[in-house]
């Protein structure tokens, strides 16, 4: 925001309830920075598959934590991410990255890192430009537990692989909505159950249930929420994230 440290908004939420679409347009209806931090996570997920790290061995993944660069862009026009300098952002949403993540996100030393880049990504957008939108599952009780706003957002299972099936027609991939809703599911139950920052709403997050509206709905209705907690928040509407 002008003037003061930057507007941080955290959506978190299950995966398939629509995240990306509505951090990325919420972004750009505000002039903001976007991050996707499980972009990062499945980055970290390609680069264990790449190089045969056991995937049942979390002690292995865990000694690997910094054995290879990452680095996001936060334009939420061009959201892209590179792994040791390789662009991986069509990679990282193959089947094989998306069975594993879970695997890797779930190692406390992979966390620690990541969180780490993601604070730095956020103080970078906010030195910068006017704040971010941040996406993930931990954003609100880990990554930045004072964010001015926070959404949890959530959507029936068999709504978010029709969805989630969709989207991945659009982007040239097989898709079959049963196994997208299994691994939908799986992934839910993984990343919930986990010991360390398992996905959960923060407190103070403000639950927004998908499973009825449209995307436009769902960016509406977040819209005006980061509104309603953040009124100077109306100035930005429309405005460049640079
Ligand atoms: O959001 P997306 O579905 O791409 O996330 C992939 C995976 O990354 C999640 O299933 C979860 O295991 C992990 N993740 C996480 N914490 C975040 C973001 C994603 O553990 N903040």
């Amino acid at each position: 925001m002008p003037g003061t440290q930057g507007l941080t908004v955290a959506i978190d939420g299950t995966s398939g309830s629509g995240k990306s679409s509505t951090s990325r347009a919420v972004a750009n209806r505000f002039g903001l920075r976007y991050l996707d931090t499980g972009a990062m996570y499945r980055g970290a997920a390609w680069w264990m598959l790449n190089n045969s790290v056991d995937l049942a061995d979390s002690a292995a993944i865990g000694q690997a934590c910094d054995s290879f660069s990452i680095e996001s862009t936060t334009d939420p026009n061009a959201p892209g991410i590179s792994v040791d300098g390789t662009d991986v952002s069509a990679a990282i949403r193959e089947d094989a990255v998306t069975s594993a993540v879970s695997a890797v996100s779930a190692v406390p030393e992979i966390r620690h890192r990541m969180v780490e880049l993601q604070r730095d990504a956020v103080k970078a957008a906010c030195d910068l430009g006017n704040g971010i939108v941040v996406e993930g599952r931990d954003i609100g009780t880990v990554v930045l537990p004072d964010a001015d706003v926070k959404i949890y957002l959530v959507a029936d299972p068999a709504a978010r692989a029709a969805r989630r099936a969709e989207q991945d027609v659009e982007e040239g991939r097989a898709a079959n909505v049963a196994n997208v809703e299994e691994s939908l599911k799986a992934r839910d139950k993984a990343d919930s159950s986990r010991t360390t920052s398992p996905l959960t709403k923060a407190d103070d997050a403000i639950q927004v249930d998908a499973t009825y509206l449209n995307l436009e709905q769902v960016i509406d209705a977040v819209s005006a929420l980061i509104i309603e907690n953040v009124p100077a928040a109306a100035e930005l509407v429309g405005g460049s994230h640079a």
